[in-house]
């Protein structure tokens, strides 16, 4: 099928790897739709060439040097940018649908049938389950559309300053309309919901078909420990609550994009070996069943091993 098409976006490296992950996944679970991603000028060469590889298209798209609609309505929203750049998704009228996906998402298994949806749909968001999620849409692109949108944005703005605001305001009655827009939560699962709703998660994430690394932390900010296929996190950096298994996943595939790519890791600084400091607290977990959880990756971040918890250990340790 060449006229329809997964679409992410990146605008930095990162995000580019993000990205690379992705649409990894969706080759390995052997999708038969194109692969295209938009990439603003931040994206370094390097990390386009990998982008080549693994993308049908890659387009540079720019917000600000269109003089056209896009540009007076960014003038009046300079808060916007990346949700503009979001929006021109729009504009790939090659295609006739597209699903969006950002790039913290790693599909698990062949999600193709999501073209048998409808614009617009979505998954509800797990804060505000009246309002869907942006992280997975399905669309249709269409220049009218995106000029509408853009009209609309310039006027209303956003009211969380993003691109989910926006598109919830003007697809308003996405949550009462038609029932067939919504688009199972399995679809759009928050790596976090093994926290926030742990017996919903024990009865359906085995039916998982992509997750979603929502939130600031994302499984790009962890470390990674390669010889025991852990990823983890640093003591004094912001703590994520993804599940570890899909932390571990997504890392999987990192690294197998990384040798298949023949990118240079120490260069972009990610893979990292585990430092001094947390084969120290390890080697203090004394009892065999918590250091075969930790080895496993499955720290329970919310109780034991929390961070107070753990930074009590370190200033034990430090004090001796
Ligand atoms: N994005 C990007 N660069 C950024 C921030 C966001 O390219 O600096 C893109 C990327 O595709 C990302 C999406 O916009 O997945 C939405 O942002 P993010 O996933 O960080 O938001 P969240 O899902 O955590 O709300
Ligand atoms: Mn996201």
């Amino acid at each position: 099928v060449t006229d329809q098409a997964f679409v992410t976006l990146a605008t930095s490296d990162v995000y580019g790897l993000g990205a690379l992950v992705l649409g990894h996944s969706l080759r390995h679970h052997r999708t038969s739709r194109q692969l295209v991603i938009l990439i603003t000028p931040q994206v370094s060469s390097s990390i386009r060439t990998v982008l080549d590889n693994v993308f049908d298209e890659v387009i540079e798209v720019n917000g600000l040097d269109s003089g056209d609609t896009a540009h007076l309505a960014l003038m009046k929203r300079p808060d916007l940018g990346i949700t503009f750049t979001k929006l021109q998704c729009w504009t790939l009228i090659q295609y006739s649908k597209c699903v969006f996906l950002d790039a913290d998402t790693l599909v698990l298994c062949n999600v193709d049938e999501l073209f048998d949806r409808e614009e617009f749909s979505a998954a509800p968001d797990p804060g505000w389950p009246d309002c869907f999620n942006t992280g997975v849409f399905v669309f249709r692109p269409s220049l009218q559309t995106y000029g509408r949108l853009l009209q609309f944005a310039g006027v209303h703005g956003s009211f969380d300053g993003g691109d989910q605001g926006l598109l919830n305001s003007f697809f308003h009655n996405w949550a009462v309309k038609d029932i067939d827009k919504h688009l199972p939560f399995l679809y759009n699962l928050n790596t976090s919901s093994t926290y926030t709703y742990l017996p919903a998660f024990r009865q359906f994430g085995h039916e998982a078909k992509i997750v979603h690394f929502l939130g600031a932390v994302k499984p790009w900010s962890y470390k990674y420990n390669p010889q025991s296929r852990n990823a983890y996190q640093e003591l004094d950096s912001p703590t994520g609550h993804h599940d570890p298994q899909f932390v571990n996943l997504w890392w999987k595939v990192y690294s197998s994009c990384v040798v298949q790519n023949h990118i240079c890791s120490d260069s972009l600084n990610l893979v990292n070996s585990v430092s001094q400091l947390s084969i120290e607290i390890k080697t203090e977990l004394s009892d065999p069943e918590d250091r075969k959880r930790w080895e496993e990756g499955r720290m329970d971040y919310m109780g034991r091993d929390s961070f107070e918890n753990i930074k009590k250990k370190l200033d034990r340790f430090l004090e001796q």
